[in-house]
């Protein structure tokens, strides 16, 4: 598959998984030139075809496609920016991560093997505006040892090296989410061992960066 084709079926994915909702949240991968394909600003995931798909260079001008980028290409072009390693950038609004980025509290690392996928609790990014290349900048600040962080009052952004990583990684984001807001309902969330999610976010990270 193309990472053109990787990021329309990552798209059609996270509406599927009821990841996001109607047309929001957008998907993105870099190509080998340097360029990034994204989705586009409000069209129907399910019609969505690889002609609607549009490319950016580098600085987040469009250099190929008719539709618009998406309104959040800059948070997809501030990760590239700053992480080499990543492929691949999803933001979305999915509900229970969602509910968390509003309360402004990190989702805990407190499921084990949630660290080898996502490296470690998911923090809160500083609140920006949507659209503002300053909401860029606070998710990445968020993501040098973690893919995934939330935007304040807002959603998720997480980092992959592929777009079908990228949709597993939000899943157990989202999953995690609302299995914390449900244990905290029932009395309250436990820790897991400090030793746990370092042994385990240390995998991720090695995965991540390999050396
Ligand atoms: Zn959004």
């Amino acid at each position: 598959m193309s990472m053109h084709d990787e990021v329309l079926a990552a798209a059609k994915d996270m509406l599927r998984l009821n990841l996001t909702a109607g047309t929001s949240g957008n998907v993105s991968g870099r190509l080998e030139d340097g360029s990034v394909v994204i989705t586009p600003s409000s069209i129907d995931y399910e019609t969505m075809t690889l002609a609607d798909l549009v490319v950016l260079d580098a600085s987040g001008e469009v250099i190929e496609g008719t539709r618009s980028p998406s309104s959040e290409k800059l948070v997809h072009i501030a990760c590239y920016k700053r992480f080499p390693e990543v492929q691949s950038v999803i933001h979305a609004h999915p509900v229970y991560a969602s509910m968390f980025a509003v309360a402004r509290q990190p989702i805990p690392s407190a499921i084990d093997e949630f660290a080898v996928y996502v490296g470690g609790d998911v923090p809160v990014a500083d609140y920006a505006m949507t659209g503002s290349s300053e909401l860029g900048e606070n998710a990445a600040d968020c993501l040098v040892d973690v893919g995934s962080a939330l935007l304040a009052n807002h959603g998720t952004v997480t980092v992959s090296d592929s777009p079908e990583r990228a949709i597993h990684q939000l899943g157990v984001v989202e999953r995690a989410a609302q299995i914390v807001w449900g244990a905290r309902i029932l009395g309250g969330d436990a820790e897991l061992p400090s030793s746990t999610n370092e042994t385990l976010g240390g995998y991720y990270r090695m995965m991540r960066k390999p050396s």
